[in-house]
């Protein structure tokens, strides 16, 4: 059981602060970018919060990435929104991989709303929920929209959603049967963000696209804390993530941050490598161009839509992360994604989704290409479950009126 009860969690936060100039903002008040334009972070005091906190009082708690409390900005429990959060599972795969042994992949698809946006969503509105906001807003490619229609909807917000009009249509419905209003547009996300953006005086909604307020990284930095927790307090040597606005990469390198504060890691950092699909890959593209921003990426367009994001408000912070841990930014074109897809279900029984897919092709991809050992131990993000994704069609019928021919299924 937890050291606190419930409703008494201390919270350690001490500011907010913006990711690109390093000024400082009032924490516990409705912020949305700096007045730079750029994400702001929040900031704990790490040496009170290591005093108040031991490895051992989160081995005894359950509750998925909520275990984490004191490490999250959320004051009072009574505005924790919560949808049964999990600990998401490290799979290894056996066979559809070059060195299983050194493979581990988070299977994030078993969150609540099926994806890793629950993390982030989670957080942003119970944020949201304790600072008052009454109405979210976001473009969405899918399954943010589905998270956020979700936990808002259980912490009685209203919830206002935009997709592009060629977003799967399992993410529409689920979107709107979880309680949000969603709307087709003809565009990409960033037109979508646009009207979110413009809207925000005439409606009143706030924005919660991704970075564009504080809180979705501190629920996407769960996903760091926990796979080091998996780990036996240890990083892996690389970690493949699928990239499309970036909070997951961003986040986790935050989270690997504060746990080497608080003493619970050392300064060893994993490779993060940045994945992306070859027709929608800004941030590669700034990568190999050895510049800090990614410009528009124009006509996007691949089958992974959770990485179809054409232009990324927190790109120097990707950037910045990418070089920093000597990692590197990789795209994988649509057919490969969809091979490694394919071989990881039949021969591992792993439904990866597309963006999870991309992480096993580009793995793949830079064994060939020597920029990733086969002696290091990796870790693929699988973000979604590959449920919610077309499949490829099967058209074998069998008509049990005619005589059956046995021998068919024997080979
Ligand atoms: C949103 C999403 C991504 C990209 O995550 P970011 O942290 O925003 O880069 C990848 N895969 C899936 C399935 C997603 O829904």
């Amino acid at each position: 059981m937890s050291p606190f009860p419930d409703t008494e969690y201390p919270n350690f936060v001490t500011h907010l602060e913006c990711s690109m100039t390093g000024e400082r903002f009032e924490a516990h008040k409705v912020h949305g970018l700096s007045p730079a334009g750029r994400p702001l972070l929040v900031r704990y005091d790490l040496e009170r919060l290591a005093q108040a906190l031991t490895k051992e009082d989160l081995a005894r708690r359950t509750g998925g990435f909520w275990r984490y409390r004191e490490m999250l900005p959320v004051q009072r429990s009574e505005n924790v929104v919560r949808l049964g959060e999990v600990t998401t599972p490290l799979i290894a795969p056996r066979r559809s991989v070059a060195h299983p042994e050194r493979v581990l992949i988070k299977d994030e698809g078993r969150l609540p709303t099926g994806s890793f946006k629950a993390r982030g969503l989670a957080l942003a509105v119970s944020m949201a929920k304790e600072l008052g906001i009454g109405h979210l807003a976001m473009p969405t490619n899918g399954n943010a929209g589905a998270a956020m229609a979700a936990y808002a909807g259980l912490g009685g917000l209203r919830a206002t959603v935009f997709c592009p009009s060629d977003t799967p249509d399992v993410n529409v419905r689920e979107i709107e049967l979880q309680g949000a209003k969603v709307y087709r547009v003809n565009g990409l996300i960033n037109d979508c963000g646009k009207i979110v953006g413009e809207g925000k005086e005439s409606v009143g909604w706030f924005d919660l696209s991704t970075l564009k307020e504080p809180y979705r990284i501190e629920g996407k930095k769960t996903m760091g804390i926990e796979l080091v927790e998996q780990l036996g307090w240890t990083v892996p040597d690389v970690i493949f993530y699928p990239t499309g606005g970036g909070t997951g990469l961003i986040g986790m390198w935050k989270a690997f941050d504060e746990l080497e504060q608080m003493g619970w890691i050392g300064s060893k950092r994993p490779r993060m490598v940045a994945v992306q699909a070859s027709g929608c890959a800004p941030i590669v593209k700034a990568y190999e161009a050895g510049e800090e921003h990614a410009p528009l990426w124009q006509d996007a367009h691949t089958v992974a839509a959770g990485i179809r994001v054409p232009i990324a408000v927190g790109d120097f912070l990707i950037l910045r992360a990418v070089r920093e841990s000597d990692g590197f930014a990789i795209a994988v074109d649509d057919e490969v994604i969809l091979a490694a897809r394919d071989r990881m279900a039949r021969e591992d029984g792993i439904l990866l989704c597309p963006e999870g897919a991309a992480t096993l092709a580009a793995y793949e991809q830079s064994l060939a290409d020597g920029r990733v050992s086969p002696n290091e131990n990796v870790v693929l993000y699988n973000c979604a479950t590959g449920l919610k994704y077309p499949m490829p069609p099967v058209d074998r019928d069998l008509d049990r009126t005619q005589v059956i021919d046995y021998g068919q299924f024997g080979n």
